[in-house]
């Protein structure tokens, strides 16, 4: 049996994570040792449609994406949603919340009717997606081994309990502490807190947890005297959460 054949696909996105992928170095070897890599735009010419694995990064901001993106699906066996803009919306939500044609305007003048666009959303909202890598950008560690997990034919794993867990084995002081607000009580763990370790906040690109207490962020913030919606509306930087707009 030949290695397994692997595919590379971008949607709108800054293919961040991507580059991710191709900054793995000696451990990108190791992975190309074990797969056969029939499409990456990024980092090859040409391109197979016989891949077994799929990869996608990106998310669908056009009709036009949604019939390339079933395509891909019709080819692959395993389609694997390649961070944040994959998995959640991302960053091209923001769109989401501004009037449509203001915000076409704003970019394209007066070419905007010129280009297709709609609200932007997640693989998982156009085709059925096996499994999600989060994150903005995601991270090389958890990319290697969801492959690994792959190989060997197991599940890949993902964190599903809070940012919050991993802030404290990081021994981090928690920011509400300092008046500050941040969304890793809901937030799906797997960064190491990256991002509060380093001095900042938790702001949600890996989604929500699962099963996400919405109503304990919501008693924490009012215990710190912090409005909720405003709170809340952090979650926009990366998704358009559906759920949560009626918190506020
Ligand atoms: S998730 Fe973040 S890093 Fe990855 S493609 Fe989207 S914007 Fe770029
Ligand atoms: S700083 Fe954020 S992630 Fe860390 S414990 Fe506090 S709320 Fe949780
Ligand atoms: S701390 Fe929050 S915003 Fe930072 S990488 Fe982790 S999930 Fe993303």
């Amino acid at each position: 049996m030949g290695k397994p054949r692997v595919a590379f696909f971008d949607f709108a996105c800054c293919e961040g994570c991507q580059l991710q992928v191709y900054n793995l170095e000696e451990d990108l070897l190791k992975v190309l040792e074990a797969v056969e890599v029939v499409g990456w735009r990024e980092a090859m010419k040409g391109h197979s449609d016989e891949y077994y694995i799929a990869f996608v990064e990106g998310s669908i901001t056009r009709r036009s994406d949604e019939v390339r993106l079933k395509e891909i699906r019709r080819h692959a066996q395993v389609l694997i949603a390649l961070g944040a803009c994959a998995t959640i919306g991302g960053i091209n939500c923001i769109k989401n919340f501004q009037d449509p044609e203001g915000v076409g305007r704003f970019v394209y003048g007066t070419k905007a009717q010129d280009y297709e666009t709609y609200p932007a959303r997640p693989l998982k909202a156009v085709v059925p997606v096996d499994f999600e890598i989060h994150g903005c950008p995601i991270t090389r560690k958890e990319f290697a081994a969801v492959v690994k997990a792959l190989l060997l034919g197991k599940r890949p794993e993902s964190p599903n309990y809070p940012v919050c867990v991993e802030c404290k084995m990081a021994e981090n002081i928690c920011v509400f502490e300092k008046g500050k607000t941040c969304m890793g009580p809901v937030t799906r763990a797997g960064c190491e807190a990256c991002c509060v370790t380093e001095g900042s906040i938790c702001w949600g690109c890996r989604g929500l947890v699962d099963d996400p207490n919405i109503d304990s962020q919501i008693e924490i913030l009012a215990g710190y005297g912090l409005a909720v919606g405003d709170i809340l509306r952090n979650f926009r930087l990366y998704s358009d959460f559906s759920g949560l707009k009626d918190e506020q």
